[in-house]
C-alpha cells in the first residue's frame, strides 16, 4: 500500500528537542554528512523502539540510490541494496523515490515490490519497511528515509508523522552539508583563484580579500578590511563612480574595466577589473565582488608591440609607418582646412655608406644615432621626424607657406650634418646631408604623391653636388618622366643594336714624346637613340645601373670590345682595350669566370683586355672583390684602377688588390700645372703606383703644359682630348695608322 505524502514543512517535531539541538550542533560544528544522517537514525531508532532506520541518498544523475546510513542494518545488506537504480517495483526505497512517493511494504515476503530483493532482506530478517522521499528545493528527491521492522507491520498515524519528519531533518541534513561544501568548495577557489579577489559590503567597504590580492598589490586583509578599495582607484572621485555603476548593475550582471592601481609601495599598475553585485529579495545591493587581474605585463608587452610597429629602436624616432600615420592626419586636416598646409622633406645622409663600409656597422649606426639626435633639435615644436630606413630621414613641417620657416629648419638640418661627428672608433667622421622637400597641396595630395615628388626633390639635391635642399618642381617631374621613359627604352636598347662603342686612344710618354706609341685605347660606350641622338654614358649608365640593365650593356660592351681587338690583329695593330665594369655588376661569383668565357670564345689573348673598375668595388665585399680581381690575375687579364683620388680612403686598399694600372682622375690634372698642391698630389700617386709596381695612367690631358709636366714626373700614359677625343672604329684605326706612320716618319729621319 501507498500513501500520498503529506506536506511537511508545517508539521510540529515529533523528535524531542534536546536531540534535535544534537543534531543542530553537529550539523553547525561541521561532522560530516555520514555522521548527521547516523545521528538521525540513532534519534528514530531511539523515538521507535524496534525500528530499524535508514538513510539512502540519490545519486547526481538522479538513477540510482546510495548508501547514506543505516547504523542497524548488517554489511552485508547495506552493500546489496547500494547502487540500485530506481523504479518504479524496486523495493520499498527504489520504488518512493521513483515515484516521489511515501511507499508503505507491511510484509516484504508478501510484497511484488520486494519479489528479487527477498533473499536480501532475508539476511537482516527484514520483515516490514516504510520508506518517505526526503524532499529538496522543487520537490527533488534527494535520497530516502527508511524505516524497517523485523515483523510485519502496518504504520500508525504517529509512525507516519515520525517518518515524514525524519525525511525532513535528513533534508536539513543533507543540505548544510551540501551547503557547507560548497562554502568550502567557494572559500578553496577564492584562496586558490590566480586573480586577485574584492568583496565589499553594502558601504562599498572591502569586507574580504584573497591571497592573490595581496599578491597583486602588497597588501594584507588586515590592511584594507572594513576600508575603501583605495588600491583600485587612482582619484577618489573614481570610486564614487565604481560604487553607483555596480549599485546600478542588474543580477548576474557584471562589469569590466581597466585602472590604474597602486599597490602598498606606492608603484602604480594596470589592471583588470571586474565586479559583480549581489542583491537582497528587494534588490538592495549587499554585498560586491570583484576580480583584479595585474595586467602590466600584458599592457608592457601591447606597449612594446606598438613601439616595435611604429618606431625605430636604433635611433628611437618614429619609423616610416608611424611618419604615414602623421602624414595621414596632416592630409586629413589640410583638406579641411585650407590654411594647414605642410612639407614633407626627405632628407638622406650623403657619404653614410662610405662610413659604414668602411668602419663597420657599429660605427655606422653611432652615426645615425647621433645625427638623428642632432636633426630632432632641429626641428619646431610639433614637427615630425622619422627614420624612414637606412640613412633616409623624413620630416613633416607644418605650414608649408612660410617660407622663412622652411628654410631655417632645413638649413639647420644641412649644418648641423656636416659639423664633424666623433664615435667611438673614428675621431673625426665628416658627413653632410641632402634634403628634398615637397609641398602639400601643390605638390602632391596623397602620400604616394607626396614622397614621390620628395624624392625627385632629394634626387635633384643629391645630383646637384650633396649638402644642399631642393624643392619640388615640375621640370623634376618632367625629368622623372624622361627617365622612366628612357628607362623603357634602356631595356631594348641592345636587342635593337643601339649601343657603340667609341674608342679613346691611351699613349705611352715614358719615352721620347715623338716617339709615343699608341698600345692601349679605352673603349667608350655611346646609346644611339632613335629619337635623342647619341647619348653619353654619363645620362643612361647610372640609369642602367639603377635598374640593373647595366649586366647586358656590360656583356655587349665586352663582346664588342673583344671584337674590335681581333679586328685590329686582323689589320696587324697590336693594340689593347680597356673597358669600363661598373659596381653594379659585380653581383654574382661568376662574373670573372664569365668574363674568361667571353675572352675565350672571342679567341683573343685575355692580356690584351683590360678591366677598368673604381674603388667603389673594393667597398663591396672585400673577399670576393680580391677573389674576382685574383682570378682575372692568374688569367693574365689587367687590372686598372679608374679615377683614382676621388673614391675613399684610396691608399689602404691599394695595396690589398691586384691592380696593373693606375688611372689619376681628371680633377687633378685640370688645375695640375696652376695649383702646386695639386702638381704634389699628382707627384705622390706617380710614386705610389710606381712603388707598387703599377703603370700611371694620367686622364683628361687637354694641354700641352700638363703633358709635359706629367712626362716630366715620369707618368708613364696619358688619355685626354689633347691626344684626342674618344673615337668612333673607323676613326679610331684611320687616327691609329696615322700615328703609327708618324713615329715611323720620324724615325726614318
Ligand atoms: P671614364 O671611364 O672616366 O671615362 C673617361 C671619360 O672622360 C669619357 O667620357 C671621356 O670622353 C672623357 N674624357 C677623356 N678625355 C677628356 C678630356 O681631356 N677632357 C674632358 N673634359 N673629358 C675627357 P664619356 O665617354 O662620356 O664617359 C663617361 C663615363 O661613363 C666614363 O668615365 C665611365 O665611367 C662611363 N662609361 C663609359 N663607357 C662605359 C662602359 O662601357 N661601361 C661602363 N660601366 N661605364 C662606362
Ligand atoms: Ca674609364
Ligand atoms: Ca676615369
Amino acid at each position: 500500500m501507498s500513501v500520498n505524502s503529506t506536506n511537511p514543512e508545517n508539521s510540529n517535531p515529533v523528535v524531542s528537542l534536546s536531540r534535535y539541538s544534537h543534531l543542530l550542533e553537529l550539523m553547525v560544528s561541521g561532522h560530516s554528512l555520514h555522521t548527521l544522517l547516523e545521528e538521525l537514525c540513532y534519534l528514530i531508532q531511539d523515538r521507535q523502539p524496534g525500528c530499524i532506520a535508514s538513510v539512502l541518498l540519490l545519486s547526481e544523475d538522479g538513477l540510482r540510490l546510495t548508501h547514506g546510513a543505516a547504523p542497524s542494518l548488517p554489511q552485508a545488506y547495506i552493500d546489496g541494496i547500494n547502487g540500485v537504480e530506481i523504479g518504479h517495483g524496486v523495493g520499498s526505497c527504489g520504488t518512493a523515490a521513483f515515484n516521489k512517493e511515501l511507499v508503505i511494504v507491511e510484509d516484504i515476503d508478501n510484497h511484488p515490490f520486494w519479489g528479487p530483493y527477498k533473499e536480501l532482506a532475508a539476511i537482516g530478517n527484514l520483515k516490514a519497511c516504510w520508506s518517505q522521499p526526503i524532499f529538496g528545493a522543487n520537490n527533488q528527491v534527494l535520497g530516502t528515509f527508511a524505516m524497517y521492522y523485523n515483523e510485519p507491520r502496518k504504520p500508525s498515524v504517529n509512525d507516519i508523522v515520525l517518518i515524514l519528519e525524519a525525511s525532513r531533518l535528513a533534508r536539513f541534513g543533507i543540505e548544510h552539508s551540501r551547503a557547507q561544501t560548497q562554502g568550502k568548495l567557494s572559500t578553496l577557489i577564492a584562496q586558490n583563484l590566480p586573480m586577485g579577489m574584492i568583496t565589499t559590503d553594502e558601504n562599498f567597504l572591502i569586507s574580504g580579500v584573497n591571497p592573490a590580492f595581496t599578491q597583486i598589490t602588497g597588501f594584507s586583509a588586515k590592511d584594507v578590511i572594513g576600508k575603501k578599495p583605495q588600491a583600485l582607484v587612482n582619484t577618489p572621485g573614481q570610486l564614487e563612480q565604481f560604487k553607483e555603476i555596480i549599485a546600478k548593475l542588474p543580477p548576474s550582471r557584471s562589469w569590466t574595466s581597466e585602472i590604474q592601481g597602486k599597490r602598498k609601495n606606492q608603484e602604480t599598475f594596470t589592471a583588470e577589473i571586474c565586479f559583480s553585485a549581489i542583491h537582497d529579495q528587494h534588490g538592495k545591493m549587499i554585498k560586491s565582488v570583484a576580480l583584479i587581474s595585474d595586467i602590466s605585463e600584458r599592457k608592457r608587452s601591447e606597449e612594446t608591440i606598438h613601439y616595435l610597429a611604429n618606431y625605430d629602436v636604433l635611433t628611437n624616432l618614429p619609423n616610416r609607418n608611424l611618419f604615414y600615420e602623421h602624414m595621414t592626419w596632416a592630409i586629413e586636416k589640410g583638406s579641411h582646412n585650407n590654411a594647414l598646409t605642410f612639407s614633407v622633406v626627405i632628407l638622406d645622409l650623403d657619404y653614410f655608406k662610405e662610413v659604414n663600409d668602411n668602419h663597420g656597422h657599429d660605427a655606422g649606426d653611432e652615426l645615425l644615432i647621433q645625427a638623428a639626435n642632432r636633426l630632432k633639435n632641429c626641428l619646431d615644436e610639433g614637427d615630425t621626424i622619422a627614420r624612414l630606413g637606412g640613412d633616409e630621414f623624413g620630416i613633416i613641417i607644418s605650414d608649408a607657406d612660410n617660407t622663412e620657416k622652411l628654410a631655417n629648419i632645413s638649413q639647420r638640418c644641412l649644418s648641423q650634418l656636416s659639423k664633424p661627428f666623433k664615435l667611438r672608433q673614428v675621431k673625426e667622421c665628416r658627413i653632410s646631408g641632402s634634403l628634398g622637400i615637397a609641398r602639400f597641396p601643390e605638390d602632391g595630395a596623397t602620400i604616394a604623391q607626396l614622397m614621390k615628388a620628395a624624392d625627385q626633390a632629394l634626387y635633384a639635391a643629391k645630383a646637384a653636388g650633396r649638402n644642399t635642399c631642393k624643392h619640388f618642381t615640375q621640370a623634376m617631374q618632367q625629368e622623372a618622366v624622361n627617365q622612366a621613359l628612357m628607362h623603357q627604352d634602356l631595356r631594348h636598347a641592345v636587342e635593337r643594336n643601339e649601343l657603340e662603342l667609341h674608342y679613346q686612344p691611351i699613349m705611352d710618354i715614358n719615352s721620347d714624346t715623338d716617339t709615343a706609341t699608341i698600345t692601349q685605347l679605352e673603349a667608350l660606350v655611346r646609346w644611339n637613340h632613335p629619337e635623342r641622338g647619341l647619348v653619353r654614358p654619363d645620362i643612361f649608365i647610372p640609369l642602367a645601373e639603377k635598374t640593373g640593365i647595366i649586366r647586358e650593356i656590360g656583356d655587349w660592351v665586352r663582346n664588342a670590345a673583344l671584337q674590335q681587338i681581333k679586328h685590329f690583329e686582323q689589320q696587324g695593330l697590336n693594340l689593347c682595350i680597356a673597358v669600363n665594369l661598373s659596381t653594379a655588376e659585380f653581383f654574382d661569383n661568376n662574373l670573372a669566370d664569365h668574363i674568361l668565357e667571353q675572352v675565350q670564345q672571342a679567341g683573343v689573348h685575355p692580356s690584351k683586355l683590360t678591366i677598368e673598375i673604381t674603388e667603389s668595388l673594393f667597398i663591396q665585399n672585400q673577399a670576393d672583390t680580391r677573389d674576382f680581381l685574383q682570378r682575372l690575375k692568374n688569367n693574365q687579364i689587367k687590372i686598372a684602377l679608374d679615377d683614382f683620388g676621388t673614391g675613399f680612403s684610396s691608399l689602404s686598399y691599394l695595396s690589398a688588390f691586384p691592380v696593373d694600372k693606375l688611372k689619376i682622375d681628371k680633377s687633378f690634372i685640370d688645375d695640375m700645372t696652376r695649383d702646386s698642391r695639386k702638381q704634389a698630389l699628382v707627384d705622390s700617386i706617380i710614386n705610389l703606383g710606381h712603388s707598387l709596381d703599377m703603370q700611371v695612367i694620367a686622364e683628361g690631358i687637354e694641354e700641352q703644359e700638363q703633358l709635359a709636366a706629367l712626362k716630366n714626373k715620369g707618368c708613364d700614359s696619358i688619355q685626354g682630348y689633347y691626344l684626342s677625343r674618344p673615337l668612333g672604329t673607323l676613326a679610331i684605326e684611320h687616327f691609329v695608322l696615322e700615328h703609327q706612320a708618324k713615329i715611323n716618319s720620324s724615325s726614318d729621319t
